[in-house]
């Protein structure tokens, strides 16, 4: 005879079985429990100190170069700036072969048989084509540079007219006003052209960002993971990959069907069973304190149309560990996502999830001390010691930390803003999917001229000395992208 009547009803405890209801009062006490624990997400306080903020906002960058000066510089002008700057090589740059590494010479052969400037035409002294002539190369001067291309259909070099078209990418103009700025009576530019040098500084913006990201490691915070796409086509072809080698065998192409109920009416209302190619599918990692970001590609993956976007790879999430996440000293927080929890569990990393499927966005989750390396503990212990804005609280056994991956999903957020504000935004190709998500992260922390010129600089300074890509694949995704992580 259980609790027979001695209180009422409504008093008595919960049965234990019983889940709390799921409705708005009862997520929004999970997700605002953190806040009556004076507990925070990050120990970073920003307060008034702005300095520490990522990136530059474009209203307060001051660059020493106007565009109104820019439009009024001839080509030779354009030409000395770029020399200066390393986008142009210097006379006397060597240049290296990329099939055996040994040094170019100057090509013996005469001028008169293809009527070319023979200054310019290098040869290499070891390697031969297979008609047995040397391996050459014209317009060695303008090599990985974005002119090469164009000196082949014997344009000459616009320096003035592209060096108009970079500052208007650096301050994050869209491609169709570009057009509009740039030209005028004496200067016109195609718009096939223009796409080309749009999509070269978007790569070499990608170039440096990955570039940088490597040598990003998360020690002693805790790391949130999450992941995006930015564009989904109807199936019509095979997708295309950029990394040809498949790392699974037909996992990727296998057709989900749509969840019961919420989806299946969806589907039906839209009409079409065409299954869906989601294309640059990235993982962030990002770290609560550092604030620092890193990016690893996904492939594309195939759904049926109206079916919730395909999860995270365990592959991808096992990669960006190994290679960014100190997983002795961090603790992860992500969402549910099995690839996500899983790979966490392997790797050591206590996690601390949300569950986006019942609301759950910010839930106060309790790590056990006996789960966790002593550099964990003392990581979180560490944050649990700061005054304001304690990102942990430190029980007897345990640590209570706010779950979830809110960060890394306002990184994702803030991505596709800048990508929306440039036209980027699901109408890109999807070999530039992920390239672009590269580039506009550079955008938001480097606006501006200068980087973007030391951008092309640099790439054709660690082009022109590593072997493999010959100047005529430079800048081209789908030729120079093992790079991308
Ligand atoms: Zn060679």
């Amino acid at each position: 005879m259980g609790g027979s009547t001695i209180r009422p009803k409504k008093f008595q405890a919960p049965a234990l079985s019983k889940r709390p209801k799921r409705n708005l009062k009862n997520v929004r006490a999970t997700n605002r429990k953190h806040v009556a624990l004076g507990l925070k997400a990050s120990t970073h306080d920003r307060g008034t100190d702005k300095s520490r903020r990522t990136g530059t906002r474009l209203r307060r960058l001051t660059q020493e170069i106007y565009f109104a000066d820019i439009t009024q510089w001839s080509d030779g002008k354009a030409e000395k700036f770029l020399r200066s700057h390393e986008v142009l090589p210097g006379k006397k740059e060597k240049l290296h072969c990329w099939e055996c590494d040994s040094v170019l010479e100057k090509s013996n052969k005469a001028s008169s048989s293809s009527g070319n400037d023979v200054v310019d035409v290098l040869q290499c002294p070891r390697c031969r084509t297979k008609g047995r002539h040397a391996l050459e190369l014209k317009n060695a001067s303008l090599s990985y540079t974005p002119f090469w291309s164009s000196m082949s259909r014997g344009y000459s070099p616009q320096y003035a007219l592209w060096l108009r078209v970079l500052f208007a990418v650096s301050v994050k103009v869209p491609k169709d006003s570009i057009l509009h700025m740039v030209q005028d009576a004496k200067h016109s530019l195609s718009e096939k052209l223009l796409d080309r040098w749009v999509n070269e500084c978007f790569f070499v913006l990608a170039y440096m960002e990955s570039k940088e990201q490597e040598k990003v490691q998360f020690q002693d915070e805790i790391v949130e993971l999450d992941g995006s796409k930015v564009c989904s086509h109807k199936k019509t072809s095979q997708p295309t990959h950029l990394k040809r080698r498949r790392r699974t065998k037909s996992s990727n192409t296998i057709v989900k069907p749509p969840l019961p109920g919420r989806f299946a009416r969806n589907q039906a209302a839209r009409g079409d069973k065409r299954p869906m190619v989601h294309h640059g599918r990235m993982l962030y990692v990002k770290g609560r304190g550092s604030r620092k970001v890193v990016m690893v590609t996904m492939r594309p993956r195939t759904t049926q149309k109206g079916a919730p976007s395909p999860p995270e790879d365990a592959t991808t999430v096992r990669k960006a560990l190994q290679r960014h996440v100190d997983a002795k000293s961090c603790v992860s927080a992500t969402d549910s996502a099995k690839a996500l929890t899983a790979t966490c569990r392997k790797f050591g990393l206590p996690n601390a999830p949300a569950r986006h499927c019942i609301d759950e966005m910010s839930p106060t989750v309790e790590l056990n001390q006996s789960d966790m390396t002593k550099q964990q503990q003392k990581t979180l212990t560490k944050a649990s010691k700061v005054l304001k804005r304690p990102a942990a609280l430190k029980r007897k056994q345990s640590f209570l930390i706010v779950g979830g991956d809110n960060s890394a999903e306002s990184e994702i957020s803030r991505a596709k803003g800048q990508m929306r504000r440039t036209n980027m935004l699901g109408r890109i190709s999807p070999r530039n999917a992920q390239v672009q998500q590269f580039a506009v992260k550079r955008l938001l922390e480097k606006p501006g001229l200068m980087p973007l010129v030391t951008a092309f600089a640099e790439y054709r300074r660690d082009r022109k000395n590593q072997m493999g890509i010959q100047p005529g694949h430079a800048f081209q995704i789908d030729k120079d992208n093992t790079w991308l992580p």
